[in-house]
C-alpha cells in the first residue's frame, strides 16, 4: 500500500461500462435498463450469461432466481432442498414468463433502498435477443455502444452437463463480435476457463480476467496469486485486461483518511493489461470513502485505471467530463 499514485494509463481515454445496464435506476439486466444505459452514453453494456435447463444462454447475474424475480410465487414447488430456485432447473420458455424486479434482500426489502420499486412485467431475455437489441439501438441512434459479456460459473454449468463458453463465443460471433476491434469484451472469474476460451475455443475477442477474493468461492482460481506481478504476467498470456474489485486498487483506512493505493494497476500496466475495476455504486460506496467523486478521483486520476464498471453510468460520464 502507498499513497503515491500508479503510473499513468498506457493508452486511450477510460471506458465506462454500464454494470448490468443502468442498474442504479432500473432492474438489472432488463432491456429497459440496457436502453437507458445506451441513452445515457455508456461505452459498453454488460451482459452476465447463465444457461437454462435447455441450454439457452440468458442474460442474468445469479445462478438462482428468487432475489430478482417472482419465481417463488410462480413456481413454489420448484424450489430445491437448499431453499433456492435455480435458473438451470427451468427451460427458457418458463423463465421468459417470470417478472424481473429490483433486487430484494432477506426480509423482503429492496437490497438498495431508493432504487426502482415498481413491479412490472419486465422479462429475462436471451443473449441473442440482447445482442440484437444493442445492434438495433446502435443503428437507430447512430451511437455505437459495445458489449461486455461475462461467462458465469462455467464449472457449475459443466457439473450439470452444460458448457456455456462455446455457446457464448458462438452467439457473440453471430452478431459480428469476433476480433479485438469489434467492440466486445468477454470476461470470466475462472482463469482456466478464460485461457480455454482463448486457446481451445480460438476466441480473438478482448478477454478480461475478473479478480475476486478467494473466500467468495467464485472458482478454483487463486486470486491472491493472480494479483502478484508474476500472476499478472501469466494472465497477460491469454487476457487483455483485468477486472479487480475496487478495494484491490484503492482503500480508505479510516473516514477522512487519504486513499491508500496498491501496486496492482502499475503491475498490470507493466504486464500490458488494462484495468477495469468493479463496481461504482452511489448508494454503496467503498468503506470509509467520502463520496462517489472521491472514489472516481482515486481510481481515474490516482490509480490510472482504464475503465470502470458502474451502476450509475451518468455519474461516471459526468466525472470524466463527458456529460
Ligand atoms: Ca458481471
Amino acid at each position: 500500500m502507498s499513497t503515491s499514485p500508479s503510473r499513468p494509463r498506457p493508452s486511450g481515454p477510460p471506458i465506462v461500462i454500464a454494470h448490468r445496464g443502468a442498474s442504479g435506476y432500473l432492474p438489472e439486466h432488463t432491456l429497459v435498463a440496457k436502453a437507458y444505459a445506451h441513452a445515457l452514453g455508456a461505452d459498453f453494456l454488460e451482459q452476465d450469461v447463465v444457461l437454462t435447463r435447455d441450454g439457452v444462454p440468458v442474460v442474468f447475474h445469479d445462478l438462482v432466481l428468487e432475489e430478482v424475480t417472482d419465481v417463488a410465487e410462480r413456481f413454489p414447488a420448484r424450489r430445491r432442498a437448499d431453499g433456492h430456485w435455480y435458473v438451470i432447473d427451468f427451460d427458457y420458455r418458463e423463465l421468459s414468463t417470470l417478472a424481473v424486479r429490483e433486487r430484494i434482500a432477506a426480509g423482503g426489502a429492496l437490497a438498495y433502498p431508493g432504487r426502482f420499486a415498481e413491479r412490472l412485467p419486465l422479462r429475462i431475455q436471451t443473449l441473442a435477443d440482447e445482442l440484437a437489441f444493442v445492434r438495433g439501438l446502435n443503428a437507430s441512434t447512430g451511437r455505437r455502444a459495445g458489449v461486455y459479456t461475462e461467462v458465469k460459473s462455467p464449472a457449475f454449468h459443466r457439473a450439470a452437463g452444460l458448457d456455456p463458453s462455446p455457446l457464448v463465443v458462438r452467439t457473440l460471433a453471430q452478431f459480428g463480435y469476433r476480433g479485438r476491434d469489434d467492440g466486445a469484451y468477454l470476461q470470466c472469474f475462472d482463469a482456466g476457463e478464460l485461457a480455454r476460451i482463448r486457446f481451445e475455443l480460438g476466441c480473438d475477442l478482448k478477454l478480461v480476467q475478473l479478480i475476486g477474493e478467494n473466500d467468495w468461492n467464485e472458482s478454483d482460481t487463486d486470486y491472491d496469486d493472480l494479483r502478484t506481478a508474476a500472476g499478472l504476467r501469466r494472465i497477460a498470456a491469454f487476457a487483455d485486461a483485468i477486472g479487480p474489485w475496487i478495494p484491490h486498487v484503492v482503500r480508505w483506512p479510516a473516514a477522512g483518511a487519504a486513499p491508500q493505493f496498491t501496486s496492482l494497476v502499475a503491475d498490470a500496466h507493466a504486464a500490458g493489461l488494462a484495468v477495469h475495476p468493479y463496481t461504482l455504486r452511489l448508494d454503496q460506496l467503498p468503506e470509509h470513502a467520502r463520496d462517489a467523486d472521491a472514489v472516481q478521483r482515486a481510481l481515474f486520476d490516482g490509480a490510472g485505471v482504464d475503465g470502470l464498471f458502474t451502476d450509475f453510468c451518468d455519474a461516471t460520464l459526468r466525472f470524466l467530463g463527458r456529460r
